[in-house]
């Protein structure tokens, strides 16, 4: 756990942007996380759909917020996007171990080696 600014970099939900100490346990991969509540909800919402219909997803986090606390949310999904990038490091670096090479890092996420190198390289 990091912490930028007043924002504290801990996985959160990536459905109701709540914080690990807001929810309890997560299921978290490298790109999202799941707290109980947003998966029982889909798993309620699967359910309930026929098979080859489309499920709508909830209601999105911000459709249910007055304007402040949206705005009191903005900082957390700017804290998500710092936690994607930490992710996308420790990979790298795992790939680093492997012996891969930059080249490969870079074709891999689109960029040159050097833009790769230089990206992974410098400090955050
Ligand atoms: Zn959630």
């Amino acid at each position: 756990m990091r912490n930028t600014g007043d924002v504290t970099t801990d996985v959160m939900c990536s459905y109701c942007l709540r914080s690990r100490a807001e929810t309890g346990r997560l299921v978290s991969s490298p790109l999202a996380a799941i707290c109980r509540d947003c998966a029982e909800s889909a798993v309620t919402l699967f359910a309930s759909a026929n098979r080859d219909d489309d499920v709508d997803g909830p209601v999105t986090p911000w459709q249910r917020l007055d304007d402040d606390a949206l705005l009191a949310q903005l900082p957390h999904v700017a804290a998500a996007g710092t936690l994607v990038e930490t992710h996308l490091r420790t990979w790298v670096v795992a790939a680093r171990e492997r012996g891969i090479s930059w080249a490969r890092i870079g074709e891999a996420l689109g960029m040159t080696r050097q833009s790769a190198w230089e990206r992974f390289t410098k400090p955050e």
